[in-house]
């Protein structure tokens, strides 16, 4: 029997009881625990609804051991879905039987405010999208900004990085045809690119906005401009220890991964042997964020 037929069998087992008066919760329980065995994958999922059959169990049963292994699987669940399908989802609240109670309604409110603060749906985002194209390729930047060992403490997360950039791209074709592809792909690359690390550091901290990463040329990737971005950190960095100044040097160069501002203070540290590269410490003056690069 497949997964699929499996599920199918649950599910009209659990549907009876759902239309029941909540007795055979004890069967319920076996039943739940039989679909928690199943690998269930999205496509099973989604032919099925498996989803719903689960969570109007939920919402009917007044067993706790039913009610709280339900939601484990909603959740597992939830974790295939994004965006569209989530939506299918909570959409079942609406199409809940009438007959439940009105202490169990405001139990399910206080179980939706919950929901509602998951942390899968933060930070909120306007640039959320479901397309599975574009998804994909928001991980595929998230890695490839994200494939060194330095550190970015405190630094925009690659996976906002990689969400601003592809939508910096997506806005330009206003669909994931060819060009656009090419257009991620080739920001991928240059961003791996073990000789051109400069161009992944000055987009991790925030010297190059994502505006502009994404529609820049190869020879611009990878020209002198992207390394004379730093030497000038550097450059300041020198000037401002000559001043013998303590309270680090302000620059508009830096964009805070928190607030996104451009207003922090650098200071510059040598940390290691005199020969590697000095560790560069942020200060963002709007919020406080702090964090470091080398
Ligand atoms: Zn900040």
């Amino acid at each position: 029997m497949s997964v699929e037929e499996e599920v199918l069998r649950i599910q009209k087992k659990l549907n009876k009881m759902t239309s029941e008066d909540g007795s055979g919760q004890e069967q319920a329980l076996d039943l739940l625990k039989q679909l928690q065995t199943l690998n269930i994958n999205l496509e099973v999922l989604t032919k099925t609804r498996i989803g719903m059959t689960v969570n109007a169990l939920r919402k009917s049963s007044k067993d706790d051991e039913v009610i709280s292994l339900s939601k484990t699987l909603i959740k597992n669940w939830k974790k295939f879905l994004s965006g569209s399908n989530a939506k299918e989802t909570s959409s079942t609240s609406t199409s809940k039987p009438k007959r439940d109670k009105e202490e169990k309604s405001s139990r399910e409110d206080k179980d939706r405010d919950k929901e509602k603060k998951l942390p899968n749906q933060f930070p909120p985002s306007s640039s959320n999208t479901t397309d599975a194209v574009r998804l994909k390729c928001r991980e595929m930047l998230a890695a490839a900004i994200r494939c060194d060992t330095e550190e970015f403490e405190g630094c925009a997360s690659p996976e906002d990085l990689a969400e601003e950039l592809e939508e910096a791209i997506f806005q330009e074709f206003k669909n994931t045809d060819m060009r656009y592809k090419n257009r991620v792909r080739s920001r991928i690359a240059n961003l791996k690119d073990v000789k051109n690390p400069n161009l992944r550091t000055n987009f991790r901290i925030g010297a190059i906005p994502a505006s502009r990463l994404a529609v820049m040329t190869a020879e611009e990737m990878a020209n002198d401009e992207i390394k004379q971005l730093r030497e000038r950190f550097t450059k300041e960095a020198i000037n401002d220890a000559q001043l013998a100044t303590v309270q680090g040097t302000k620059t508009d160069l830096l964009k805070c991964g928190k607030c996104k501002k451009r207003n922090c203070t650098y200071n510059q540290v040598q940390t290691r042997s005199a020969d590697e590269p000095m560790t560069t410490f942020v200060l963002c003056n709007e919020c406080g964020n702090r964090w470091k690069f080398c």
